[in-house]
């Protein structure tokens, strides 16, 4: 069998474009866009990337964004006086505060003191706890899961009924996923790093969804033939450059690539390693023999690239539907919020 796969571009595009027409009846009906404000806490390069295309996600559905960026070092107090300020801005339909926070910072608290009318990433304790409860309705459903149901729906998978397995038991991803196919109707089994026996729980799976940041984990003599598997996991897997010399670490078995500081243009994530002109021998920097008297660091290269947690090659043989990563759940998390904030702004003008 080879695997429908489950376009997560096209399916992000289309929900994108259903926002869009929404939030342009929004505004010639009440003269109001819906507002995103962001809270970056620190300089985290992912972050503000997260944060640079929520914002472009909105000026591209017509609505309105503001981002709010604090110093690494902010208090709780000033990150919590923020959220309340916004909380009490009639313009900010959405309050979404770029996680993770650094240290220092109480997450817990700041989370909660987002308005829950203004939850639109979905992880106030409330609206988690009534994801959580038979027959309760949060505000706000988490977009990541949300996202998943999404592409499980328009897929046309039946989720009533089926047997639904989630590897990742994480409050932002996990969690939350398995309390909404429960809301389906699916006999859910969540898994986690103490579960036994994981591919054979798998091998029951109607719906597999995998959520545990562990790279191609999921074999293809895990799958149920024609099960659905949605892949959340996003992981870099390192690969050589093709035309430079190779390198094997003997403790760790890792292949990298090496080359001095000035070649860095070669782009890959960098290392730090030692070369032994004695044994013509490259040795990742904790990793060095001890009888070997080489000294000096150098850089080490290796480019990599996103893979799940599945094995796709092996999975599209058996699965009935697949996601590809990229392209695969990633667009939809971006694709949620910015239904959630439309559905912030509704809320405001009591049309929901
Ligand atoms: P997380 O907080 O690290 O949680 C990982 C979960 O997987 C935990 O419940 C953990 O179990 C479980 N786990 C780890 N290793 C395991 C193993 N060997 N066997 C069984 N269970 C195992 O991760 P997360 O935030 O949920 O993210 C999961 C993946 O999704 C990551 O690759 C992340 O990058 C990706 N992600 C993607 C998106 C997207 O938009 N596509 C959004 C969010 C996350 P314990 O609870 O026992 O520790």
């Amino acid at each position: 069998m080879t695997a429908q796969l489950i376009d997560g571009t096209a399916i992000a595009q289309a929900v994108r474009d259903e926002v869009a027409a929404e939030v342009a009846k929004l505004i010639k009906e009440h003269n109001v866009a819906p507002g995103l404000a962001t809270v970056l806490v620190g300089e985290n390069p992912a972050s503000k990337a997260y944060v640079g295309s929520k914002q472009r996600a909105c000026d591209e559905l017509g609505m309105h964004s503001v981002g709010h960026k604090l110093p690494e070092d902010a208090s709780q107090e000033k990150v919590e006086g923020l959220v309340k300020q916004l909380n009490a801005d009639p313009s900010v339909h959405g309050i979404l505060v770029q996680l993770p926070l650094p240290g220092h910072l109480d997450e817990e608290k700041i989370l909660g003191a987002i308005s829950l009318e203004k939850d639109v990433d979905g992880f106030h304790p409330l609206n988690i706890g009534r994801l959580s409860m038979k027959g309760r309705e949060p505000w706000f459903v988490p977009c990541t899961p949300a996202g998943c149901i999404e592409l499980l729906v328009r897929s046309g998978v039946k989720i009533e009924g089926a047997e639904a397995v989630v590897l990742g038991r994480s409050n932002i991803v996990g969690l939350p996923v398995s309390m909404l196919l429960l809301h389906r109707n699916a006999t859910m089994t969540i898994c986690h790093s103490r579960s036994q026996d994981l591919p054979g729980i798998c091998r029951r799976a109607d719906i597999l969804i995998a959520a545990v940041g562990r790279t191609e984990m999921v074999k293809g003599d895990w799958i149920k033939p024609g099960a659905a598997v949605i892949d959340v996991g996003i992981n870099q897997k390192w690969i050589a450059h093709a035309a430079d010399r190779e390198w094997t670490c003997d403790a760790t078995g890792e292949t990298f690539v090496a080359h001095r500081e000035d070649e860095s243009g070669k782009g890959g994530r960098r290392k730090m390693g030692v070369y032994c002109p004695d044994c013509d021998q490259v040795y990742l920097k904790d990793h060095v023999p001890e009888d070997c008297q080489c000294e000096g660091l150098i850089s080490l290269f290796r480019k990599y690239e996103l893979v799940g947690d599945v094995d796709f090659d092996e999975v599209k043989e058996v699965a009935g539907y697949l996601t590809p990563v990229p392209g695969g759940v990633g667009p939809m998390t971006i694709a949620m919020l910015m239904q959630n904030t439309l559905r912030g702004a509704k809320h405001a003008l009591g049309l929901v």
